[in-house]
């Protein structure tokens, strides 16, 4: 009985992961991530997927980003109810991300309805908040490194894969073969996870390719931060600072409580982390230590270097106060969130400082900025960008081209196929490449919807 993959997603882009797994009339989805960036990949979220979800027996989980996450509570509301299989930091994280995720698909629909932008009438959200709820309590929390049965005869285990809070690889045993799933890889030199745990031996790999066609500067999070805040705190200027609510904002916060231990910011330069997700987040380091790099002391000073916000009132209010000041505020790639009306507040002042400090997906505002362009659109409105845009190289959460593919020859021995997975097309295609050249080893880079044996 062979088995087979299907790529839903996460191929040919780094957004949507969704790997189906079909053996003997069972089937198991491997990921369940939103599309996100261009609009043509997000309107791929509104397509019906190539099977029922209440043909789906279960559903793993390898980390809580929403690339990774997002669709579930459109599967459950779509008809799926077996268990969602993740690690306990993945739970947790999905707790605050997946509603969160909810509110964002209905406030959009709300805006669109109120201007008028979209073609149906009236704009529905994907899911609601609700739906999202519904949908966390068909978790079931497994450990790092124990066996477990997703469907009956098919074994699966998870690793450490560093990244961020809860991040895994997945092996997975059916019918005979071993299936590795890398899911995404962190950095060895992260400042806040541990490094990835090595491959276990397997037949068929899947590994990302984020950043497959390059390679971090050596530099450490905290040489880069440093003389930007210090250039800032000096102008009196405003530091805008779009973070990914899970990640990136501890790490930056980390960072910054370290400049400030050192004498290297002055302690009195205030800083705002204005993001409830991101406050959650960073209160889950507390409860999951032992999973990351730091120790209590680390997280009690990253826990206090900054300001919390959490009501829009509290949010509102830093509009009355001058610079110098850091905000630290979602999204990530100013898609969404707080982060726009900091930036359409302080993007047009020369004194004023954005920094980006991750990944930003094409299509996205962080991408445009990261572009130089002029002006960018917020809320309906052209914003000029006077201020300095800096992005920070060292603050990715993933392993870059060197070390992807230091990771996969870990492995014991070469494995009879591997897809190169989650990333865009140069990306994925240059690590393919080497996967060829440097190591010898069979690589494809799967397209969108096609379906491969394993
Ligand atoms: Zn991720």
């Amino acid at each position: 009985m062979s088995t087979t993959i299907t790529f839903l997603g996460g191929a040919d882009t780094v957004t949507g992961s969704k790997y189906l797994l079909e053996h003997n009339h069972q089937r198991l989805l491997v990921d369940c991530g939103l599309f996100q960036g261009y609009k043509q990949l997000r309107l791929r979220n509104w397509n019906p997927l190539p099977v029922a979800p209440n043909q789906i027996q279960a559903v793993i989980l390898t980390h809580a980003h929403l690339d990774h996450s997002g669709y579930i509570p459109l599967l459950v509301k779509e008809g799926f109810e077996r268990r969602i299989h993740a690690t306990p930091g993945t739970q947790d994280l999905c707790k605050v991300l997946l509603p969160d995720s909810g509110h964002i698909q209905e406030e959009d629909a709300a805006f669109a309805n109120r201007h008028g932008f979209s073609k149906h009438a009236p704009a529905l959200p994907l899911y609601t908040r609700q739906d999202a709820l519904e949908s966390l309590k068909f978790f079931h929390a497994e450990r790092v490194g124990h066996w477990f049965e997703p469907i009956p005869g098919w074994k699966a285990r998870f690793q450490s894969a560093g990244h961020i809070l809860g991040a895994a690889s997945l092996l997975l045993e059916v019918g005979g073969r071993r299936i590795l799933f890398s899911g995404d890889l962190g950095r060895s030199d992260d400042p806040l996870m541990n490094p990835p745990e090595p491959p276990p031996q397997a037949d068929t790999v899947l590994i990302e390719s984020t950043y497959g066609n390059r390679q971090h500067p050596q530099g450490k999070l905290y040489a880069e931060v440093g003389p930007l805040l210090q250039k800032l705190a000096k102008r009196g200027g405003v530091a805008v600072v779009p973070v990914f609510a899970v990640g990136r904002a501890q790490a930056m916060l980390h960072t910054i409580a370290q400049l400030k231990a050192a004498g290297e910011l002055p302690r009195s330069l205030p800083i705002f982390l204005d993001s409830p997700m991101a406050i959650h987040t960073t209160a889950l380091f507390e409860k999951h230590m032992g999973e990351h790099r730091l120790n209590a002391v680390e997280v009690h000073a990253m826990d206090r270097v900054a300001t919390m916000l959490e009501t829009p009132d509290q949010s509102k209010s830093l509009a009355l106060r001058h610079g110098p000041m850091v905000i630290l505020a979602a999204s990530g790639m100013a898609t969404g969130g707080r982060v726009l009306h900091h930036l359409a507040q302080y993007a047009g002042d020369h004194r004023n400082m954005i920094i980006l400090t991750g990944f930003q997906a094409p299509g996205t505002r962080g991408a445009r900025l990261a572009a130089g362009e002029p002006s960018i659109r917020i809320h309906g409105q052209d914003v000029a960008v006077r201020a300095e845009v800096a992005q920070i190289e060292s603050a990715s959460a993933h392993a870059d081209g060197n070390q992807l593919l230091s990771w996969l020859h870990k492995m014991p021995s070469a494995p009879d196929q591997v897809y190169v997975v989650h990333g865009e097309r140069e990306a994925s295609d240059a690590l393919r490449e080497r996967i060829e050249h440097e190591i010898k080893w069979r690589a494809v880079v799967p397209e969108h919807g096609s379906v491969w044996p394993v």
